[in-house]
């Protein structure tokens, strides 16, 4: 695997004695883990001390046994096997790389080491379908608390104790639960330190040919997002919004030296210094790349300065087919901003517009597609606006339409799920509605793995056995198998009084913001986001209580 590791070689494996041997997985391809921030935050906490041999695992659906691809070892050889867990997707390949190695796949099953733990963002979402194939979680941002875990389990290892022992000498840890020893519910671990400043943003260690983010050095400018909206797992679990400073950043890039960077947060138009900083790189000659923008914060001197500098395609939310859907699923949108955005766009000739947006919505309709028709025109119209007598602009509006999932830790958590018919027309009506306009190109997800998606992300450990049979057969086989228990679970609309599985966790929202947010879903009201002041005082969402340690 061609790499470089903080712009240098990867350094050399460390030898296993008086150590602990460390695995961590990354239960997906290796392009994907090479592009992913949080997973690699990990990596360098752990790989950076002395007293861990820590080496990498990436799912490969070839060799029968899964291997190390720093030192060709198996994971079966491993005390420690750390997983980071991303989406509901990962959940069968777990299953299957812990088979694959001659692990038991229950926790239940398996007294001895090895220890198997469980981290990332799923951790404070919904790990509970997988949970009894883990013997632990971490529950939280790692730099928040993983290395006092991850102590404990060296110092037991070390000294030759049984896995029981590091398991209860973790079990009241911040952020740790140990089903059946841990007090519940866990604490989700925040790197909060009284302000709104993100001291330690993630960058990537590996820069790679072989990542989906090809020789790319990835860079979080913010965690978090303080615009609430109602369907977005990301801004609830990553409260509160906290963005990095420039010049931690700009450490970062002389530190690892890259020719590309791409940009990470859910707000990139927000950071004050999105413009002073992308100015510095390009004085470097370093090449960016942005993740999606508002239309709100695309102002003429940031869009010039992009284009000026080679990017040749911009990307907007839409999220819904109509006003009412954006007030009530939170977005704070003006038609008229997106609109002369799409104008401006045009103008400076940017070649291609990508717009994303959801369907599935709670109580979505014909009259929000006709509506969603109608905007089509209307930005079809700003873009040629744009183009002026010129005719020259954007060529390209390529739409892509995803499903609601409603994910835990939303207010949508109390949403029901479409079936896939209505899903199915739902996405014909859209696609019907793009074609009118040339040079409109329409993609929509696939919906019966959006079913799955969903039947995953709102379960909990009763469908555990689904789990092995997908890691046996792979998951669309076993969800063709089990297509009327998906269907069933889906067709059970949640309640003002249903506990939810993953409510043995606390991430910091409270149940009654939620409740109260997806009441307002009903009614199309918007709600303010999160003040510039930060979480004290403000008492909205139950956060500022949550990191004062009170009651809420
Ligand atoms: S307490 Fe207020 S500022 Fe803090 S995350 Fe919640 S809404 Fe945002």
């Amino acid at each position: 695997m061609s790499e470089l590791y903080f712009g240098r070689t990867v350094p050399p494996l460390k030898e296993w004695g008086g150590r602990l041997p460390v695995a961590l997985v990354f239960p997906e391809p290796a392009e994907h883990g090479l592009s992913t921030l949080g997973w690699q935050v990990v990596y360098r906490l752990l790989a950076s001390r002395e007293d861990l041999a820590v080496e990498r695992f990436f799912w490969d659906p070839i060799p029968p046994r899964p291997r190390s691809v720093d030192s060709g070892r198996d994971l079966g050889l491993f005390p420690l096997v750390a997983f980071s867990l991303n989406f509901e997707g990962d959940f069968p390949a777990v299953l299957r790389m812990l088979g694959d190695a001659g692990i038991a796949l229950k926790a239940e099953d398996r007294p001895e080491w090895p220890l198997v733990l469980a981290g990332g963002p799923l951790t404070f979402l919904n790990p509970f379908p997988v949970l009894p194939a883990l013997d632990c979680l971490f529950v939280g941002e790692a730099e928040a608390g993983l290395s006092a875990m991850v102590d404990r389990v060296a110092a037991a290892w070390i000294k030759g104790e049984e896995k029981a022992t590091a398991l209860d000498a973790i079990a009241h840890l911040p952020g740790v639960l140990v089903p059946g020893k841990s007090r519940l519910p866990v604490r989700r671990q925040v790197c909060v330190e009284g302000d709104l400043i993100l001291r330690n943003p993630g960058f990537s260690c590996f820069v790679s040919s072989e990542a989906q983010f090809r020789d790319m050095l990835l860079l979080e400018v913010n965690r978090g997002c303080p615009y609430g909206c109602r369907f977005c797992a990301a801004g609830s679990i990553y409260k509160p919004p906290r963005h990095a400073e420039m010049a931690r950043l700009q450490e970062v890039v002389r530190l690892c030296a890259p020719h590309k960077v791409g940009l990470v947060g859910t707000a990139l138009t927000d950071w004050p210094d999105l413009l002073p900083f992308l100015r510095w790189l390009e004085e470097r000659k370093i090449k960016f790349s942005l993740s999606s923008l508002r239309a709100d914060g695309l102002d003429d001197e940031l869009l010039e300065f992009l284009r000026r500098t080679g990017t040749r395609s911009v990307t907007l939310a839409l999220e819904g087919a109509s006003a009412r859907l954006r007030s009530a699923m939170n977005k704070h949108f003006s038609e008229e901003a997106f609109l002369d955005a799409v104008r401006r766009i045009s103008r400076l000739q940017f070649n291609t517009l990508k717009l994303y947006m959801i369907t599935g919505w709670p109580d979505e309709k014909e009259e929000d597609w006709v509506e969603f028709e109608e905007f089509l025109g209307q930005i079809d119209e700003a873009r040629r606006q744009g183009q002026g007598m010129r005719r020259k602009g954007v060529d390209l509006i390529s739409l892509s339409a995803s499903c609601l999932v409603p994910k835990a830790w939303t207010p949508l958590q109390w949403a029901g799920v479409h079936d896939e018919d209505w899903i199915r027309r739902a996405m014909k009506r859209l696609k019907t509605a793009a074609a009118r306009f040339r040079g409109m190109r329409f993609t929509g997800e696939n919906p019966g793995q959006a079913q799955v998606q969903a039947f995953l992300a709102r379960s909990g450990e009763e469908i555990f056995p689904f789990l092995e049979r997908a890691a046996q057969v792979g998951l669309a086989a076993a969800s063709r198998e089990c297509a009327a228990t998906i269907r069933e679970a889906l067709a059970k609309n949640p309640d003002k009084d249903t506990v939810f599985p993953w409510e043995r966790l606390d991430v910091g929202v409270s149940r009654k913001f939620l409740y109260a947010e997806w009441k307002k879903y009903g009614h199309a009201l918007l709600t303010p986001p999160c003040p510039d002041s930060g979480c004290q005082g403000c008492r909205l969402c139950g956060m500022d209580a949550f990191l004062a340690g009170s009651p809420r």
